[in-house]
């Protein structure tokens, strides 16, 4: 086994919390363990919500907890025009149409199937005429890329992926429907940016959280469609408060900076976040 490429992906859209501090841990001393490389990859897609503030203050909290990361840190709005090239491909292959509903047209569809986030996409501009889909496109409408999950399916045949607890788990992207992989203020998604990074940094071992585990079966299928190397991966288990609710950026009582300003050394974080190595 070759020791394995990890990555930390944060989005700079708040600060980081304990649960962060987990998910970094892991991927770094998977790497560090056994002479493997550890990177961080700025996810920072999503223009209107990621802050410059966000990032610097992400990095500097990593390294006070005693993180180091190998090579450059890769920045996904530097690479807009690559992901666009791989749309390009999916969409020239016949897997992606225009998709002009808005959110209430969507919610007013009806009854929808549910999906692990929430209802499916029930498929109505899957049927759109392509030359009237093409004028709405031309009068400058708004629209999204959505795969057409059907075809791209029938294209593959079954997939698997591994996963560290979970074992080999046949991929069923199916069961999200017709995923958005662009939008007209964000031109790629996260699904897209997050499979072509991962291939392209050379990453053989995905550690994140069980929250994600759904994505993974997208992440699967588009490796398939796009002829991208396969990873294995580690869901790790999520960190949750008293309640049991699961942390996120909004609680900045766990922020690392919060910790930090409180007198908590990076030592006392490690044990909160109950990571033991
Ligand atoms: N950028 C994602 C997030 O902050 C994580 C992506 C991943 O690890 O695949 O939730």
């Amino acid at each position: 086994m070759h020791p394995p490429v990890t990555r930390f992906a944060p989005s700079p859209t708040g600060l980081l919390h304990l649960g962060h501090a987990f998910s970094a841990l892991v991927g770094w001393s998977r790497a560090r363990r056994s002479g493997g490389s550890f990177l961080l990859r700025i996810e920072d897609i999503d223009r209107t919500r990621s802050r410059p503030e966000f990032e610097t203050a992400l990095i500097e909290d990593l390294a006070w907890l005693g993180l180091d990361w190998d090579g450059e840190i890769r920045r996904q709005s530097d690479h807009f025009a690559e992901y666009d090239a791989a749309l390009e491909r999916l969409e020239a292959a016949g897997l992606l149409y225009p998709c002009f509903c808005t959110r209430k047209d969507i919610a007013s569809a009806g009854a929808a199937p549910q999906g692990p986030d929430g209802p499916l996409y029930p498929g109505t501009c899957r049927h759109l005429d392509p030359d009237q889909a093409a004028a709405l496109r031309n009068a400058g409408r708004p629209f999204a890329l959505r795969l057409d999950m059907a075809r791209a399916r029938a294209l593959v045949g079954d997939l698997f992926f591994e996963d560290e607890t979970e074992g080999r788990i046949a991929a069923t992207p199916e069961l999200l429907g017709d995923v958005v992989l662009a939008r007209k203020d964000i031109p790629a998604s996260y699904h897209l940016c997050v499979t072509l990074d991962d291939a392209w940094q050379g990453v053989t071992l995905v550690t994140r959280g069980m929250d994600l585990l759904p994505a993974t079966h997208i992440h699967r299928l588009l490796q398939a469609l796009l002829e991208l190397p396969v990873p294995a991966y580690a869901h790790h288990r999520l960190l949750t408060d008293g309640t049991g609710t699961r942390l996120a950026k909004r609680d900045n009582a766990t922020s690392l900076r919060a910790l930090r300003e409180m007198g908590r050394s990076p030592a006392d974080v490690r044990r909160l976040a109950g990571f033991q190595d």
